[in-house]
């Protein structure tokens, strides 16, 4: 037998005598796709650590059948939970595309001008939002949202704020304000309120992907709203907003989380919605009321607004509003 057949042939037997372990890459349930963390780890080109995958400047941490995962310990959330299977996790195709690579590959995010910016303050007039004692939600959504609004001014930007006094908008027409000044971002603010008054920190929404449940549920909705034509956009938007907001205040991190809030339905530019902090923890709404928290916040904002502008700015895609 001449050595070129030999080879192939010993390699054959090999195959078949010693015991072969094939890792599948990919799974296929429910009509949806999940690759192994190893194959995801590898488009993004960091190591696969069981329930991580990490580089030397990040780590994204997963947990089997948990829908909320970290990168570098700031939490955001899956639109489908991990399985486990192999020895390994396997992640959505989706996830891959929706939830990871704005983040993980800033690079692949549509580019679109960033200059005219709408603040929306959540609430106003008779609607107060959440209320605690003196505190209402329309009053420091207003402060903050003027306090963002001359901060990105002074970095140049043109801003329109939805409302500058106590008067009361429906959700749609501030949807509709954005959309008939041609804006390129829609930034809508607000203040949380939980039961527990012990709950704290700041949390940023983009709108839930077509197809996917938002973050407080399991209902999966088809329709594609005109807020699903900005899907990569919002969340890199919102992981740039909230990351600089944590640093800025040093506020407790609730995550980056998905909803089809009316507002982030109905924008046909990116757009988030922040939760600035809980109206129902007094140390938290103390500190929310004073100008001097308020800018931190204002600087997060402002701050991530400009990170978002830098890092789409020579991105070769282009977003088709
Ligand atoms: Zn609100």
């Amino acid at each position: 037998m001449p050595i070129k057949k030999i080879i192939p042939a010993v390699l054959c037997l090999a195959a078949l005598i010693l015991p072969v372990t094939v890792e599948s890459k990919k799974i296929v349930t429910k009509g949806r796709t999940y690759l192994s963390l190893n194959e995801v780890g590898i488009r993004y080109g960091m190591r696969d650590m069981g329930t991580s995958i990490a580089d030397r400047k990040r780590r994204v941490t997963f947990r089997k059948d948990k829908r909320q995962f970290t990168i570098n310990g700031v939490k955001y959330i899956l639109n489908f939970a991990p399985l486990a299977g192999d020895g390994t996790l396997f992640l959505s195709s989706m996830d891959v595309y929706k939830a990871l690579d704005p983040i993980l590959r800033p690079w692949t995010v549509p580019s679109h001008p960033v200059r005219h910016i709408v603040i929306d303050p959540g609430h106003g007039g008779k609607d107060v939002g959440a209320l605690r004692g003196r505190y209402r939600e329309k009053d420091l959504t207003l402060s903050i949202a003027k306090r963002v609004r001359s901060r990105l001014i002074r970095a140049g930007y043109r801003v329109t704020l939805t409302r500058h006094t106590d008067i009361a908008l429906t959700l749609s027409q501030r949807a509709a304000l954005a959309k008939a000044l041609k804006a390129d971002l829609f930034l809508s603010i607000h203040i949380n309120a939980a039961e527990n008054s012990s709950v704290c920190g700041i949390e940023t929404f983009a709108m839930t992907p077509a197809g996917a449940p938002s973050s407080t549920n399991t209902k999966l909705e088809k329709t594609f709203h005109p807020g699903n034509r900005c899907d990569i956009n919002n969340l890199a938007l919102a992981n740039m907003i909230h990351r600089y907001m944590l640093g800025r205040t040093g506020g407790t991190d609730r995550g980056v989380k998905r909803a089809r809030f009316q507002v982030l339905r109905e924008i046909t530019m990116p757009g988030v919605l922040i939760e600035c902090g809980f109206i129902s923890n007094p140390a938290e709404v103390r500190r929310m009321a004073t100008a001097e928290y308020q800018e931190k916040l204002a600087k997060g904002i402002a701050d991530g607004v400009h990170a978002y502008r830098l890092a789409i700015r020579n991105n070769k895609g282009v977003l088709k509003k």
